[in-house]
């Protein structure tokens, strides 16, 4: 047990586990080490061409990006600097691989067939291109909507939704991939470990302080089946909510025993069998929410918004990541990254999604999420966006990425 080898946490042996976790040689040998310093290198470097871009639109005063996103004020929109031939080629390789990842089983003739503009409902270009708006994404949704029910994976998969950015995508991709999967065939559950109860209020399940949640399966031992509740939107899709309770467990868990372990605990008395895919949205943090999460998944789903300093602090997520993986749990691994909020408009987006996959290669997904009105609309509505606007672009992308994902599972039991 972690505990009794004094690896808790937090505690004082985690400085120490912290420095060991500086070495990441193991991360490098499967390709998904970041060498010390590089994230923040890289956040600077962008925020440094984003600032002098800056400088010359302010001057300029033209369009081009979103003034109101960006938080820069309405008065002075900025419009791209010319890009270096060095930046060009960067975005014509991401171009290259995001139409390659789009395209790759969708037949020319389904382009023209299946055309979807949703460039009206989300006011956003609906690929990550900003080319054929929406084209290539219905395509491949529409091949998908053609071929259901996707292949399961053989056991379940328990993967983490993490980043301890908040505002990055965790739930919303937590929510839509779980959504998209029910949606094809598959047994989904989505566990809730954030305090604010987002995904619970995005699944429309009832997540009042006192409703039984996750809480109470970490701190007093309920079984996960008590708690587990079947979303009305989408069938083959439960909950496990989190009700504000779960704010304090932080503190609570500390004195209990294996209080990394407590999920995973609950994980080994609950039927899994039962699901195809666990997916736990955990809290901007890397408390012992997220370690319990980490310690009960064998796999870390990341998701990167393509943004200003969108990779700043992902080293010391990764290097919490090989921590767990070296002293807690040796089954987990980074899977998949996803590529969150993509604005078509802005280069910025583009070298981000660049940076990230030069850096962590074939586990980025090739569907990029667009930032689009209607992801953000349909928690307030108690859906998420498959439901709320399955045509949007949003709704496409997600499903293009959980039709990825599921694509991915080795070895995959064929639909019956
Ligand atoms: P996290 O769980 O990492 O804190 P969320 O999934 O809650 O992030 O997303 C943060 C906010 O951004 C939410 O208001 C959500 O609706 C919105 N959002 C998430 N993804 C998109 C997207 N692709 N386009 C537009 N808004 C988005
Ligand atoms: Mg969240």
């Amino acid at each position: 047990m972690a505990s009794d080898r004094g690896l808790g946490w937090p505690e004082e042996s985690v400085p120490r586990l912290l420095e060991s976790a500086r070495d990441e040689s193991r991360l490098r040998v499967s390709g998904l080490g970041w060498p010390t310093g590089k994230a923040k290198e890289m956040g600077r470097a962008l925020a440094r061409r984003a600032a002098s871009r800056n400088k010359g639109t302010a001057a300029a005063g033209g369009a081009g990006e979103d003034p109101v996103r960006d938080g820069r004020g309405a008065d002075q929109p900025p419009v791209p600097a010319p890009a270096s031939p060095a930046e060009e080629e960067a975005v014509r390789r991401v171009r290259r691989a995001v139409t390659a990842a789009v395209s790759r089983e969708t037949a020319p003739a389904d382009l023209a067939a299946t055309a979807h503009d949703s460039q009206q409902a989300d006011g956003n270009p609906a690929t990550p291109l900003g080319e054929a708006p929406g084209q290539a994404l219905a395509a491949s949704a529409g091949a998908a909507e053609r071929e259901q029910p996707w292949p399961r994976p053989q056991t379940c998969r328990v993967i983490t939704i993490a980043n301890q950015k908040g505002g990055v995508g965790k739930t919303t991709t937590a929510v839509n991939l779980a959504a998209g999967l029910a949606m094809h065939g598959a047994r989904v559950l989505v566990v809730d470990l954030d305090p604010q109860g987002n995904a619970s209020t995005a699944l429309d399940v009832d997540h009042r302080s006192g409703t039984p949640s996750v809480y109470n399966v970490l701190v007093d031992d309920l079984p996960l089946e008590r708690i587990a509740r079947p979303v009305a939107e989408v069938s083959q899709l439960s909950c496990v909510p989190a009700t504000i309770d779960l704010a304090g467990a932080e503190i609570e868990l500390v004195p209990l025993v294996a209080r990394e372990a407590r999920l995973q605990r609950a994980f080994s008395t609950y039927d899994l069998a039962r699901h195809d895919y666990v997916f736990i949205d955990c809290p901007p943090s890397l408390g012992l929410l997220t370690i319990n999460a980490l310690v009960a998944a064998s796999e870390v789903l990341i998701p990167i918004q393509c943004e200003y300093y969108a990779l700043e602090g992902l080293e010391q997520l990764l290097r919490t990541v090989d921590l767990v993986q070296a002293h807690l749990n040796r089954e987990l691994a980074i899977s998949t990254i996803l590529l969150t909020m993509y604005d078509a408009r802005t280069r910025l987006a583009s070298q981000v999604a660049d940076e990230v996959r030069g850096h962590f290669g074939e586990v980025v997904l090739g569907p990029v999420i667009p930032r689009s009105v209607r992801v953000s609309e349909a928690p307030s509505y108690g859906q998420s966006v498959m439901t709320y606007d399955p045509a949007s672009s949003g709704a496409l992308a997600y499903l293009a990425a959980a039709r990825e994902l599921a694509y991915r599972s080795e070895p995959a039991r064929q639909p019956s």
